[in-house]
């Protein structure tokens, strides 16, 4: 038990960088997207991801351990691929190449919340657990209402 403690504690705190450095870079995105549905949800997750920032300090704090950061490799090589890609885009794909980078940020999101949620209740702390569940909930949310914007609306146009 004491080694899955340990693994969540490090898995809380960094994923409570990957909360804390996504906002900005989110907002950046938006700002970099042209259709007006993708700006939008871009900002309405990157206003979402200040809140689960907040709610992984609370969550580090209900199992007894500091509200600090860790790291992310991961995320800063996936919002590095999601930059250079962008650039690199022509203009009427570059919407597309956004969301598909958004997309692999929040799928990465997914498994680590997937796992640490499942640790928290392994080791019986319930309101971990149910509130790891709810921003997990959140991010398939994310993920599918991109993954329709982009079906709908981005693909289309980006021929
Ligand atoms: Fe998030």
């Amino acid at each position: 038990m004491k080694a899955l403690a340990y693994a969540l504690g490090r898995g809380l705190k960094d994923i409570l960088y990957v909360e804390t450095a996504l906002a900005p870079a989110l907002q950046s995105l938006a700002e970099a997207a042209a259709h007006k549905e993708l700006r939008g949800a871009l900002e309405r997750h990157a206003a979402e991801t200040v809140q689960q920032a907040k709610i992984v300090k609370d969550i580090l704090r209900s199992v007894g351990m500091k509200a600090e950061t860790g790291q992310s490799a991961a995320l800063e090589g996936l919002l590095a691929d999601c930059r250079r890609s962008a650039a690199e885009a022509e203009a009427s794909a570059r919407d597309a190449i956004i969301v598909v980078g958004a997309q692999t940020i929040k799928h990465y999101e997914i498994a680590r919340y997937g796992a640490l949620r499942e640790w928290a209740k392994t080791l019986g702390y319930d309101e971990a657990h149910m509130l790891l569940t709810t921003i997990l909930d959140e991010e398939r949310a994310a993920n599918l209402k991109l993954n329709n914007l982009a079906i709908n609306s981005l693909n289309p146009t980006a021929i």
